[in-house]
């Protein structure tokens, strides 16, 4: 069969190399730098993406020194050596798959007690003191960037990205708020952008001319003050013209506040900023950015947005993803659902890299499905994310399984989930799941409310299932107003112009963006993304946002988001996107309160008490989001029969579970049944 994508894969012709295909895994961090084996580790989940087809990876960013923050570095022929065994395994893999290594300067981001931007301006988000750089400092940096390229060379690697963006040193020095400086390195952007230009001809000048060197610009820095345009335009130039093989476009600081890779911005939200700049330059351009499905990265080559398309969590959902793309089983791919709970969290939280819907991720070395060389007859109870995951393992490595479901359809709550405004990507992992079914021959079977007795005769039984949503006991919890989040997301019971949500937790704030939003897809449309969050595409003002307002359409009713403990409403959520969350509410005028006491419901509405005295939510619909319990009826009658049954996902524990739990702990059992 043709490859049904046949820009993406394309050739391009470098001029010193060829890069097989316009496919490149994108920069991420994944924690094994840190861990004792490492770099064998890293080796191997590099070698998965290289038989997966990718035409060129990107490391996680690799520190030139010190100061430069990142713990895993490029400083000395100790890091040579540990470089090579990942270079080596991706030659290896495939000779003519290309690898460039990050180098990443933190600046002002540095995990260190002293960091050192171009001036003494504090990061939002640092908890570390800037010391500004003097002029020898800067050197220092320059040649650093310089030792640190060349040690790339000396390791393998065939090419170095280099990070010009993201609130990082470079990017410091580009933008006026953090470069304060009078010298030649601040004041007009020829100055500003000095550094960025010295770094890219210096290691041009020092790595010869047949070496891969990436440059990633601000294509918008999502921030007031950020770069304009016409600086943008000219930085790239620039750098085209000191020496740079490839631009890749990067879109915003860590201390904006605009989301641009969560799940609720649109797919390829922001390539048609790289289509302007590519017109601008000469050499290749690389986008990114929620481009999660080939289709959507053929989509940008072929309206001219961009040379290459960068995907990165797309590369931890699944190692596969080209090939399956080239070879017409794109139906296949397991997609990226933009959630950030195993990738982004993990490593904001000094926790591995992994991948919620593919728990194999970064895990390469441990966690194997390999065919079973003994095939059990195994019965699934219960097609939510845990029974799928469970079955697709199963099945996959040669097991007969046979998955009851009580619903008519399988994906249990992630068909809630599919409900929420700017969560449409849940969809996808239900299409994978339903291929997964048929290509591996699951004997799936749906509207069967099993018991005990329906369960003999196989090998083994697995309980996903039997979890309910938690009714809290507060008087008056009965009144006809009281609903549940079911209730509400499924549309059964219709919700009144003002609410009350009891619970505050994952799904509270996914119940009160669904009621309080324009339509439930709204958010996968551009212009309602760029008009919410205060972007202007069009004109590029300073940043992409400097002096435009968000703009939300008034609220369809009065929301109050309520919980009993005293942290702030939201602190549980994901490190990574609770805050796009509690803004998004923010916006839309729902009111949060904590360390609230539910005194009762009645006709008139909630009654509480805060640490302000008493309260009344006059409303008309309380929607109880107060957690799921588990019922084990049937493992427990199982459990007494004697039949090796096992407990997962909610089943095995309501409390805290999410589906990234649920999965993993699936994908664990299936892999050693
Ligand atoms: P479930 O999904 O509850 O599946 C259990 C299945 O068992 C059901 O299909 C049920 O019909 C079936 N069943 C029960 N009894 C029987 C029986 N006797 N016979 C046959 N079948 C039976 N988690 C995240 O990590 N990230 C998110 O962004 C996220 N968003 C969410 C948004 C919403 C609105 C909701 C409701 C949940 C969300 N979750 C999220 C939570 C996540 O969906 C759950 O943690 C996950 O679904 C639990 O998976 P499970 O397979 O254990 O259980
Ligand atoms: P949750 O996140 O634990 O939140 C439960 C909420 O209910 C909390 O606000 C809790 O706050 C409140 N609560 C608990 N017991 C209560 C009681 N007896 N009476 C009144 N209030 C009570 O659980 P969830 O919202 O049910 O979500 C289930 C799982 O799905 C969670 O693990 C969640 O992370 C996951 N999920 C994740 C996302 C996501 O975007 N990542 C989205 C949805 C769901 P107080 O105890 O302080 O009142
Ligand atoms: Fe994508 Fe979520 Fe996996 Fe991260 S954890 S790679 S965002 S699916």
């Amino acid at each position: 069969m043709a490859n049904p994508y046949p820009l993406l894969g394309g050739s391009l012709d470098l001029g010193f190399t060829q890069l097989k295909n316009r496919a490149i895994m994108g920069s991420m961090h994944t924690g094994l730098e840190d861990v004792t084996g490492g770099a064998e580790r890293l080796a191997r989940y590099f070698a998965e993406r290289v038989e997966g087809g990718v035409g060129m990876i990107i490391t996680g960013g690799i520190s030139p020194n010190f100061e430069g923050g990142g713990r895993a570095m490029m400083h000395n022929a100790a890091d040579i050596a540990q470089h090579r065994i990942i270079t080596t395994a991706v030659h290896g893999a495939d000779a003519d798959v290309k690898i460039c290594m990050q180098i990443l300067h933190m600046g002002p981001l540095a995990h260190c007690d002293v960091s050192v931007p171009p001036s003494g301006v504090k990061s939002r988000i640092s908890r570390y003191t800037p010391l500004a750089l003097d002029k020898a400092g800067i050197e220092k940096q320059l040649a650093d960037f310089v030792a640190a390229a060349l040690r790339a060379q000396q390791a393998g690697y065939d090419g170095v990205e280099i990070i010009g963006s993201a609130g990082y040193l470079i990017s410091t020095f580009l933008v006026k708020k953090t470069n304060l400086r009078d010298d030649q390195w601040g004041g007009p952007f020829e100055n500003r952008m000095r550094f960025a230009i010295d770094v890219t001809r210096r290691i041009r000048e020092a790595v010869g001319p047949d070496f891969i060197l990436i440059f990633r610009v601000p294509g918008m820095d999502m921030l007031e003050g950020g770069l304009e345009w016409d600086e943008v335009v000219h930085l790239s130039q620039a750098i085209e013209a000191a020496g740079a093989t490839l631009i890749s476009t990067h879109f915003t600081w860590h201390e904006a506040t605009v989301p641009t890779i969560a799940t609720m911005v649109p797919r390829a939200a922001f390539t048609s900023v790289t289509g302007r700049l590519r017109k601008h330059l000469g050499i290749p351009v690389i986008t990114s950015n929620r481009i999660n499905m080939p289709d959507v990265a053929e989509a940008v080559l072929a309206c001219g947005d961009a040379d290459l398309v960068s995907m990165a969590r797309p590369m931890l959902a699944g190692a596969q993803i080209i090939n399956k793309a080239f070879d017409g089983r794109a139906d296949e791919i397991n997609t990226c659902i933009a959630c950030n709970q195993a990738c982004l969290d993990h490593a904001f939280s000094n926790r591995l890299t992994s991948c919620l819907v593919n728990p194999r991720a970064c895990h390469e070395t441990e966690l194997n499905y390999t065919p079973t060389a003994a095939p059990k007859s195994i019965a699934v109870v219960g097609a939510g994310p845990a029974g799928l995951s469970f079955a697709n393992v199963a099945a996959q490595r040669g097991h007969h399984v046979t998955l009851f479901d009580a619903a008519s359809e399988i994906g249990s709550q992630f068909n809630l989930a599919k409900q929420i405004p700017g969560k449409e990507e849940f969809h996808e992992t239900l299409r994978f799941f339903r291929r997964m079914i048929d290509l591996h021959g699951i004997d799936l079977r749906l509207n069967r409310r099993v018991t005990a007795d329906d369960l003999t005769g196989f090998d083994d039984v697995v309980i996903a299932t039997e979890i309910t949503p938690r009714t809290p006991d507060i008087k008056g919890i009965t009144h006809p107003s009281v609903v549940s989040y079911v209730d509400v997301l499924t549309g059964a019971v219709p919700v009144g112009k003002t609410a009350a949500i009891i619970g505050a937790g994952g799904i509270g704030f996914d119940v009160a963006e669904f009621i309080t939003h324009e339509g439930p897809f709204a958010a996968l449309h551009l212009d309602v993304f760029a008009r919410e969050w205060g972007i202007d595409f069009k004109n590029h003002p300073p940043g992409g946002v400097s002096g435009v307002e968000p703009r939300i359409a008034a609220p369809t009713r009065t929301v109050t988001l309520l919980q009993r403990k005293d942290t702030y409403v939201g602190k549980g959520l994901g490190k990574s996107t609770g805050w796009t969350h509690r803004l998004s509410l923010n916006r839309r005028g729902v009111r949060m309160l904590n360390g609230v006491s539910y005194e009762r419901i009645d006709d008139v509405g909630l009654h509480i008490t805060t640490h302000a005295g008493p309260d009344l939510i006059a409303a008309e619909t309380i929607i109880i989001c107060a957690r799921q319990t588990s019922l084990r009826c049937l493992y427990d009658e199982l459990s007494a029969s004697n039949a090796t049954t096992h407990l997962i996902g909610g089943a095995f524990k309501a409390a805290e579970l999410d589906a990234k739990a649920a999965i993993h702990q699936a994908c664990h059992l299936a892999a050693e049944i």
